[in-house]
């Protein structure tokens, strides 16, 4: 889950973490009265959750409250990679000596948490990346020792940043390990991180990513989603605690197990198909869950045939029959349907589907032809 950066930015000054003085506004007259409250000199931000705001217009220096106000009209009327702008922050203008890229993320090859830091940060960041990547400084971090004081040390020295400024560094890198390790969060960002002409640092903007597995020790992180950048077959997975992506292919899957799940699409693609989504119904799944699936699958348009593989253990087979019987009442499925069943009550569920004219394999190899052919003959 994405956090907005007045989201990140509130977490980030909890844990010492100096942000610009600032509120969120919805309408243009709230954010011209932030803006007389700030004494007149604000940046005005969209919040959406995307990247690149500032390059898409979204980020935008007023001089005064009255410029704040029509600025502030401006980016609520647009829309930002397609998110429409529903808020924007009103923050502090900063007078920007230097921007510095500072992140804590998950880096899955190593296996632990990895700093990643640059003294060329700003809107240009990737192309840094991409262009002088010896610009660009990783260290990683032991889980269970955390961020050792040496470690932001030696990253602010491979940096070039000025001594004047490492004690700062040091206490915000401290600040960002905590917040990344308290929220559980997969991504804690903060680019530019800069340096004021008053020779101060700031986190001037906010990224934050949290780990959705874990949401549910987080409640209150958890209230702070927007949904407005899912789709809304995402949302509506989510509400039967479905594992549901969208895809852009045209052959829905559903399985029970992530890892079934990803095999699934992988064999659909050897045989030269592609997946509408990755969907995992859980271990155990009854057919009330089995039947939402189904809904969430059989209502996007492009998709041209279904293939069901579920390997019976804790999840029967004969509950997931009588769930995708329940739901062809409700949706009636339009598109051909392919069904392997193995496991546990196998017998049973196939029985019970004799009805419901599908597509039967025996093999997942089999099973992702017959998918794959079925999606053809229907475009
Ligand atoms: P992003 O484009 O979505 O990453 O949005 P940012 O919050 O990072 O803003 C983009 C750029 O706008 C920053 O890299 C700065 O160069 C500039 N910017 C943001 N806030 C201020 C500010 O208070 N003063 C000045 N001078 N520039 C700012
Ligand atoms: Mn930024």
């Amino acid at each position: 889950m994405k956090l907005h950066e007045y989201q990140s930015k509130t977490i980030f000054a909890k844990h010492g973490i100096p942000i610009p003085k600032g509120r969120v506004a919805a309408t243009a007259q709230e954010a011209r009265h932030i803006a007389e409250e700030l004494g007149g000199r604000v940046v005005i931000k969209a919040q959406v959750l995307v990247g690149g705001r500032g390059k898409a217009g979204g980020v935008k220096l007023a001089k005064d409250s009255i410029e704040a106000e029509q600025l502030a009209t401006q980016i609520l009327a647009m829309e930002i990679k397609g998110l429409p702008v529903r808020k924007v922050l009103v923050d502090e203008a900063s007078v920007i000596e230097q921007e510095i890229y500072f992140a804590i993320t998950n880096d899955r090859g190593a296996r632990k948490p990895v700093i990643i830091a640059s003294s060329a940060g700003g809107v240009d960041i990737e192309e840094v990346a991409s262009k002088t990547p010896e610009k660009i400084i990783k260290a990683n971090i032991d889980p269970l020792l955390g961020l050792r004081e040496y470690q932001a040390r030696d990253v602010a020295a491979a940096m070039d940043l000025p001594r004047e400024f490492w004690k700062d560094f040091i206490r915000i890198a401290a600040g960002l390990w905590e917040v990344y390790q308290d929220t559980d969060a997969t991504l804690a960002e903060i680019n530019p991180l800069v340096i004021t002409k008053d020779k101060k640092m700031i986190a001037l903007d906010g990224k934050m990513i949290i780990d959705d597995n874990a949401l549910f020790r987080h409640p209150d992180l958890n209230e702070m989603r927007d949904t407005d950048e899912d789709a809304p077959a995402e949302i509506e997975a989510r509400k039967y605690g479905l594992s549901f992506i969208k895809l852009d292919g045209n052959i829905g899957c559903m399985v029970n197990g992530a890892g079934l799940a990803m095999t699934s699409m992988d064999v659909i693609k050897l045989f030269g198909g592609e997946p509408a989504n990755f969907l995992d119904v859980g271990g155990g799944a009854g057919s009330e869950k089995v039947a939402a699936a189904m809904r969430i699958i059989l209502t996007e348009p492009h998709v041209k045939a279904v293939l069901f593989n579920i390997f019976g253990g804790i999840t029967r087979c004969d509950e997931v029959a009588r769930g995708i019987l329940s739901a062809m009442e409700e949706v009636k499925p339009r598109v051909p349907m392919v069904v392997r069943l193995v496991g546990t009550n196998a017998e049973e569920g196939r029985r019970l589907l004799e009805s419901a004219k599908m597509i039967t394999a025996e093999t997942l190899a089999d099973a992702a032809q017959k998918a794959v052919k079925a999606a053809g003959n229907a475009t």
